[in-house]
C-alpha cells in the first residue's frame, strides 16, 4: 500500500534516456518500456529508441512525478475573426503539447487585434575614410 495519490488522468511516460544534446538532456519521447529500479536507482521508462532488451513493455501504473506548467503563449490568429483565430489556436497548441505527452487544459483564451511595430531601419552602411562614397 503506497500513499502516492492516484492521478486523474493517465499520463504517457516519457523517456528517461539522456542524450546531452540541450536544451533538454533527456530524450522525453513516449516510453512504453520499463526499466525496472532497485534499491540504487528508481524505476526508468524507455522509448523504442532507447530501451534495453531486458526492459519490460508495460501500461501498468508506476509512480512518477507530474509537471504541471503555467504558461502564456502569444501566436498570430490565422483569422481576424475572434472565433475562428481562438479556435484554431487552441487547437494547434493543444497538437503540439499531446505530441509530447502532454495533457492540456485551457484556463482562459483571449485575443485582441493589434499590429507590428514597422521594421528597423536599414543599416547603412558608411565607407571607410579615403574610399570614394
Ligand atoms: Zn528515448
Amino acid at each position: 500500500m503506497t500513499n502516492t495519490p492516484i492521478a486523474a488522468h493517465r499520463l504517457s511516460m516519457r523517456c528517461h534516456h539522456k542524450t546531452g544534446v540541450r536544451p533538454s538532456t533527456w530524450c522525453g519521447a513516449i516510453a512504453p518500456w520499463l526499466r525496472a529500479g532497485s534499491s540504487l536507482f528508481a524505476d526508468g521508462w524507455f522509448c523504442a529508441a532507447h530501451h534495453h532488451p531486458s526492459d519490460i513493455e508495460s501500461s501498468q501504473a508506476r509512480r512518477y512525478r507530474r509537471v504541471r506548467l503555467q504558461l502564456y503563449v502569444d501566436l498570430a490568429g490565422v483569422s481576424l475573426q475572434q472565433a475562428d483565430a481562438q479556435t484554431e489556436a487552441v487547437e494547434r497548441v493543444r497538437q503540439a503539447l499531446e505530441a509530447i505527452g502532454a495533457r492540456v487544459s485551457f484556463g482562459l483564451v483571449v485575443s485582441a487585434i493589434l499590429q507590428n511595430a514597422p521594421p528597423p531601419a536599414q543599416d547603412v552602411k558608411t565607407p571607410p575614410e579615403g574610399l570614394p562614397r
